[in-house]
């Protein structure tokens, strides 16, 4: 069977009109069979807010009302069965319980807090699939409500789970599929993303913005022939729009380049969103649910087009984490320790320059988990000084410049370089893909040098346009 998945983010379900474009979205394909929802837009930062404890109680009743309003606007539109009326006041009601849990629990109860803040979270993708659920039922279409977590195993990683990849198709053949293949003309099933279930039932989270990610895994686990990701954004951008007005949208880029745009900040797909996709060989569509007349972007294997320069990407929030040690000279294994460390605290690593006594490396900010906690700890710190020096610096951005064959293409780094003649340039990394060159600048000047290198690159009379 050839079906589609779609994923409607949270600015796409923000509000009952904004659910109806999505609704007219799906009822006009009748090949997207499985719709993945994330919580409409806000209510996880609430939730988010609520989970870490140090609310009051009228602080908590404040954020619940917002939560509850923005369900109250999509309700009233909508008639619902007193059976969804009360599924979505218990979903309420849980979330005023488990916030005065948190809130009233002993401090180092650390894993109870974090167990009880997926369960929290949780509940925002919760409320939007049932909401949206009705909203294509009362258009019509024969939607069936899945609770994702029947499939999506993890592992107990609250706020950050990894995904088993093997049981969730088990658990997919066994339980979706027979679903998706009795599905009629007009029959669709909507479901979560973000959230999942570890061996022992316990609800855990993907890390924030993860319902991309979750649509992917189940378009891998059940074999669709495309995943479609509807957003607020016409497609993906030769850059930040916001930065340059200049920035246009790509009719096409391949997984290889779209992979290295989300991993070095381009928020449009959640950066592990193509790693499925790329494993089955799965199309990604990248489309407006607010303009879906506008077209988007295709990401692919194979692109028609092959361009040096595609994008440019920026990560702000960057660590440069320097670490020197006199035993490194000749010294086999120093590295290994060094990463061991990091690895422990679960830190991924970006970027390495190494010199003869020192290891430059970025840390990711941006990596942190579901409640928004830094990764950098106090401890990890300490680990690393009792075997090196070490230098903290913050606030750095990274500049990505993405295409194809930048590895064997003549006059790259002239070109970039000599656009940006008059920047402090802190740390350059080339060499180890064909797809990207990447450096770090001051947190401060990002803009600028972006804007300056789209012109240069991708503007009017630019070469290597795509
Ligand atoms: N609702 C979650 C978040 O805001 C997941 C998502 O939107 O993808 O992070
Ligand atoms: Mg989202």
């Amino acid at each position: 069977m050839s079906y589609k998945v779609a994923k409607f983010g949270g600015t796409s379900l923000a509000n009952f009109e904004a659910m109806t474009r999505c609704a007219d979205i799906v009822l006009a394909s009748k090949a997207t069979k499985l719709v993945v929802v994330s919580a409409s837009s806000g209510v996880t930062n609430l939730l988010v807010e609520l989970s870490k404890g140090n609310l009051d109680a009228a602080q908590r009743t404040s954020a619940i009302a917002k939560i509850s309003d923005i369900q109250s606007n999509i309700i009233g539109h909508l008639t619902l069965s007193d059976t969804v009326r009360s599924q979505i006041d218990a979903l309420l009601k849980k979330i005023a319980t488990i916030s005065t849990s948190i809130a009233e629990l002993e401090t180092d109860l650390t894993l109870v807090k974090s167990q009880l803040t997926d369960e929290l979270l949780s509940c925002g993708e919760q409320l939007s699939s049932t909401l949206f659920a009705q909203v294509l039922i009362e258009r019509g279409a024969q939607a069936k409500w899945f609770d994702v977590r029947d499939v999506m195993r993890t592992s107990s990683d609250f706020g950050k789970a990894t995904v088993d990849v093997d049981i969730i198709a088990r658990l997919s053949a066994e339980r979706l599929q027979p679903i998706l293949e009795s599905c009629g003309d007009d029959g669709v099933i909507v479901t979560q993303g973000f959230i999942g279930s570890d061996e022992h039932g316990q609800t855990t989270t993907l890390g924030r913005g993860g319902s991309d990610y979750s649509a992917a895994i189940l378009g891998e686990a059940t074999r669709c022939s495309q995943i479609d990701i509807w957003t607020d954004v016409t497609g993906i951008f030769t850059t930040d729009p916001r930065i340059t007005s200049q920035a246009y949208a790509l009719d096409e880029i391949s997984f290889n380049e779209a992979a290295e745009m989300a991993t070095f900040g381009a928020k449009v797909l959640h950066p592990s969103t193509l790693v499925p996709a790329m494993r089955q060989n799965i199309p990604v569509f990248v489309g407006s649910s607010r303009d879906p007349q506008a077209g988007g972007t295709l990401v692919r294997n194979e692109t028609e087009s092959k361009p040096v320069y595609r994008a440019i990407a920026l990560r702000r929030e960057q660590t440069l984490l320097t670490v020197t040690s006199m035993d490194m000279l000749h010294a086999p294994g120093f590295l290994a320790r060094v990463f061991t460390i990091l690895a422990k605290y679960n830190l991924s690593v970006d970027l390495v320059t190494t010199s003869e006594v020192s290891v430059a490396i970025t840390l990711d900010n941006t990596g942190s988990n579901s409640s928004g906690e830094t990764q950098i700890s106090p401890l990890m710190l300490e680990e690393l000084k009792a075997i090196c020096q070490v230098k903290v610096e913050q606030d750095l951005a990274l500049v990505a410049l993405i295409g194809n064959a930048i590895d064997t293409s003549y006059g790259v780094g002239a070109r970039l370089f000599s656009t940006l003649n008059d920047v402090n340039v802190r740390m350059i990394c080339q060499g180890a893909s064909s797809h990207n060159l990447c450096f770090l600048v001051d947190g401060e000047q990002a803009t600028n040098v972006i804007s300056r290198l789209h012109c240069a690159m991708f503007e009017q009379n630019a070469q290597g346009v795509a």
